[in-house]
């Protein structure tokens, strides 16, 4: 595996059926970490239809996890009553951690991004326009442009503790 893409599903705080569809690990709002159909190898090749659709354009040699969540979300002021979850983004944090060491991935931009930076460094795509994530609740003052920078710092941290 190449990369770890990190999302919300813009859904309540629980995983749904699609949501287990199309992401390798969903955390919850408690923290609780869920994990999806497929595995993380169905990801290596994807040219059998066998895989989690969570990044489109950017499926292959990609893990995909989510945070549930966001379910009508606006904008930072009008975040709708699912915003994420501080132990919901440290529990995501860390599992960046072990998905990293686990599968030898470096914490960079390249290989440890948010669905809307691969979105940004891929115009060309459907992952075009997506938000998330472009905002965490709990650490508002985070701006959407440095969002992805907190999550690998974040990472780094849980990493170097494992
Ligand atoms: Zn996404």
């Amino acid at each position: 595996m190449k990369r770890i893409i990190i999302h919300w599903t813009a859904g309540v705080y629980e995983p749904n059926t699609t949501d287990l569809e199309h992401y390798h690990y969903l955390i919850d709002g408690s923290g609780n970490i869920h994990n999806g159909k497929h595995n993380v190898e169905d990801n290596e090749n994807c040219n059998d239809g066998n895989y989690a659709a969570h990044t489109g354009g950017g499926n292959t040699g990609s893990i995909g996890i989510s945070m549930c969540g966001m379910y009508g979300y606006i904008n930072h002021k009008n975040t709708g009553n699912y915003p994420l979850t501080k132990i919901q983004c440290e529990r995501c944090f860390k599992l960046i951690a072990e998905l990293a060491k686990k599968y030898n991935i470096a914490i960079t931009p390249q290989t440890v991004m948010t669905h809307y930076e691969f979105g940004v460094k891929n115009p060309q795509t459907t992952s075009s326009g997506k938000i998330d994530i472009v905002y965490l609740p709990p650490y508002p003052d985070i701006e959407q442009s440095k969002v992805g920078d907190f999550i690998r710092n974040k990472a780094r941290w849980y990493l170097d503790k494992i």
